[in-house]
């Protein structure tokens, strides 16, 4: 978690690196530990209750990403679709919540791996909003959320013009009244738009039931997940996690889904024990980085690996970063070929002014994890910082290498355009911050800087066409 970073909106492929200029530097990955990326309001606005009116926080994590991935992957694959043509967000949120915005977007909050004890149970969350895309009920919730959308306006409309009619007579419970009106209408609205028909839910149950069939994976995670809402919705009304409020779970749709999940072949079977270990690595890892540390110690007090995982990020959080450092190396000591206890380090001795002792671990990450440009991104970063001229070149490379699969990685633009001026290629470190702009979605810097790279750089060149893509850019209408 090292960096924060601000974009308009998530996993928007910049739309000239298209397959006009294979070539492009950008296309891509990432980089940075954990960084928070936040999204602004009116992406927001298009995709869950819980996002309404305040900011997302995305989190980016080489290790949970991975882990993730190989959990989706089997599952997209069996509903048809293509693994690399579905981006999966992770929002830093301690509520349960997973979601599909569109065909090629699903979010999952951090508390939904937090909360959830074994792969399965993700999995097969997965697999329910998997069955959302695959049933096209996307396009009928966004036509209801036009339609919500027009409601709520109106009924704003209503309820303001009554406040309105009230201050002109002074009567003043008339303001009330009119106030609650304009209240009531917006929660109206967002019931009527956020939730998917019951029909749905059951279609994407039988869905996700078949993929995971399919994939020969157990069906009990799914039912664990569900019941747990059920009993949550029947217990607490104080407690309600934002899945429940999209995903109807009537009582009938429990039986029915348990009914289903126990005629599984594969209902008894369970996760390996490698996934299970990497899934309550995780598990300590995002509650240590994201919870209080003192419920995290409660939590994770002994003495396995999860739990020294947890202490050691804690005991960072807490400012102590030579006792942090030193837990490090004792998990690298119980597992020495573990990139990402590497990679903690290396993150501790970046973000504690130490760039270039940070070097040597973070090599080790991206040779034990040559394909996490994540990583990448993060070592090149230290190499920059370090401020050895020794060591830009080598940046350059691994920068590239990273953004060239993560091309929204605002940051890591910021470094290779430093590099660059440090070796003095004005032309390219200009080009690297315009493609910046462009990931944090700032069109107008974008262009300005595209603009003065282009006219130094070598017509018809894969750079000078990266610099005219962005000048011919278009924001697309929504
Ligand atoms: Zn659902």
């Amino acid at each position: 978690m090292v960096d924060i970073t601000d974009i308009r909106s998530i996993g928007k492929a910049p739309q000239h690196c298209g397959k006009r200029h294979a070539q492009s530097l950008f296309t891509s990955s990432l980089c940075v530990l954990f960084a928070l990326v936040t999204i602004l309001s009116s992406f927001a606005a298009t995709t869950s209750a819980e996002a309404q009116g305040r900011k997302i926080r995305l989190v980016r994590d080489a290790e949970t990403e991975e882990l993730i991935r190989d959990y989706a992957r089997p599952i997209f694959k069996a509903a048809g679709l293509k693994p690399r043509n579905v981006r999966i967000h992770l929002i830093n949120d301690g509520a349960f919540n997973a979601f599909v915005v569109d065909s090629k977007r699903m979010f999952i909050n951090t508390g939904t791996l937090i909360t959830s004890k074994t792969p399965n149970e993700v999995i097969g969350v997965i697999a329910h909003e998997t069955g959302h895309i695959a049933g096209g009920h996307l396009v009928r919730l966004r036509q209801a959320m036009r339609e919500a959308q027009t409601l709520a306006a109106i009924s704003m409309l209503l309820g303001a013009g009554a406040a309105a009619a009230g201050v002109a007579s002074r009567q003043d419970g008339a303001v009330q009244v009119g106030a609650g009106i304009a209240g009531s209408a917006g929660a109206l609205a967002q019931r009527t738009f956020l939730a998917y028909a019951r029909t749905e839910e059951v279609a994407a149950d039988r869905a996700a039931y078949r993929y995971l069939e399919r994939t020969g994976q157990s069906t009990k995670g799914m039912l664990t997940t569900f019941s747990r809402f059920a009993d949550q919705a029947l217990f607490s009304s104080r407690h309600i996690d934002p899945y429940i409020q999209s995903h109807p779970l009537p009582r009938d749709r429990i039986s029915q889904l348990e009914r289903l999940a126990k005629k599984s072949r594969h209902y008894n079977k369970r996760d390996s024990q490698s996934l299970q270990m990497r899934h309550t690595m995780i598990r300590a890892k995002l509650a240590a980085f994201t919870q209080s540390p003192r419920r995290v110690s409660r939590t994770y007090k002994g003495n396995d690996l999860p739990s020294q995982y947890a202490r050691a990020i804690t005991t960072y959080r807490l400012g102590n970063h030579k006792k942090a450092i030193k837990l490090v190396d004792g998990l690298l000591r119980a597992q020495p070929n573990n990139a990402y206890f590497w990679e903690l380090k290396g993150q501790f001795l970046m973000e504690t002014g130490s760039p270039a002792k940070a070097i040597a671990p973070l090599n080790k990450a991206v040779s034990l994890k040559p394909k996490s440009s994540l990583l990448r991104v993060m070592l090149g970063q230290a190499m920059v910082s370090s401020g050895s001229k020794s060591t830009y070149k080598q940046a350059v490379t691994h920068l590239r290498r990273g953004l060239q699969h993560d091309p929204d990685l605002a940051i890591g633009y910021r470094f290779l355009a430093q590099a660059y001026n440090a070796l003095g290629n004005r032309a390219l470190a200009e080009l690297a911050t315009a493609n910046g702009h462009f990931a944090r979605g700032d069109i107008g810097g974008a262009k300005a800087l595209a603009k003065r790279a282009k006219k130094k750089l070598r017509r018809g060149s894969p750079e000078w066409l990266q610099a005219e893509d962005i000048l011919l850019y278009k924001k697309p209408k929504i």
